[in-house]
């Protein structure tokens, strides 16, 4: 990929869509094409059914300023909900980076029920005893499956993470930990906030361009500022890996836009959703 007609032709080949379905009482965010594959499960929280009272009201997934026992409470109905086993989860620690660590069974509970993992917002695993946790109010999910290895990777992709190219890092850890081949990879990007609603100053609209030069990320809003598309820089990454456009599914759900999703833009102070992935 060296031109930008490279990347539009790529970007034209990458899938949209998501499914949504609801069980006791929570709701599940999916993408089918992680859906039709065998061997894993995933999906993205929603905010019905949890315990959590305003600013954070419902399925809270973040202890980040909620009362931690309401947020407990919200794990054990998320885990109920989505058929997860409750002590196989391992959680990123969330520092808006690019650091992705590998984790297995020795792990279980770290941000959860234990202490956090040192500094990560990418988590990578062969061991299906785990169930990868990720934490997002508008930021970016990216879900990551080598049914041929038999690897899973997920990270949290905030716009620094994504400028940085977390993705692109998950995805060389899974070549170097698992011999992961980049062809093999199916990838989905979870709901976040849409090309339209990522509002950003000029600085970080041109951060994005001098990091992204094949993209045409740039747009404009109603109010004459400058937004980036973050599903852009979510397919570019992937693609520079190696992974091929068709495997790429996007949600494209705006977090913003979508009332049972929280959203810090459209919120402020919040709660937040979880996405997960596991072997099966
Ligand atoms: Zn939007």
């Amino acid at each position: 990929m060296n031109t930008r007609m490279d990347f539009l032709l790529a970007w034209a080949q990458v899938g949209r869509g998501w499914a949504y379905r609801e069980n006791e009482g929570v709701g599940i965010y999916t993408l089918p094409s992680f859906c039709a594959a065998s061997g894993i499960d995933h999906g993205f929280s929603a905010k019905i059914g949890g315990v959590s009272k305003a600013p954070f009201a419902g399925l809270n997934l973040s202890f980040t300023n909620d009362d931690r026992a309401a947020v407990l409470e919200n794990y054990r109905r998320f885990c109920r909900g989505a058929g997860i086993p409750p002590d196989s989860l391992v959680m990123d620690s969330y520092e808006h980076g690019t650091t992705v660590l590998r984790v297995d069974k020795k792990d279980r509970g770290r941000g959860h029920t234990r202490e956090s993992l040192p500094p990560c917002d990418g988590l990578v695993t062969n061991d299906p005893a785990v169930t990868l946790i990720t934490g997002h109010a508008d930021c970016m999910a990216f879900y990551f499956y080598d049914p041929v290895k038999r690897a899973i990777g997920l990270c949290h992709a905030g716009w620094r993470g994504a400028l940085g190219r977390i993705g692109g890092n998950v995805i060389q850890t899974m070549q170097r930990e698992y011999g992961t081949d980049p062809r093999d990879l199916i990838c989905g990007v979870g709901p976040s906030i849409c090309p339209q609603c990522f509002e950003v100053g000029e600085d970080v609209c041109q951060q994005f361009e001098a990091a992204f030069p094949l993209c045409p990320l740039r747009g404009k809003n109603g109010k004459g500022n400058p937004t980036v598309d973050l599903w852009q820089v979510a397919a570019c990454q992937f693609l520079e890996q190696g992974v091929r456009p068709e495997r790429i599914e996007l949600m494209g759900v705006c977090t913003r836009e979508t009332a049972n999703l929280y959203s810090y833009r459209r919120e402020g102070r919040t709660g937040g959703m979880a996405a997960f992935l596991r072997l099966v």
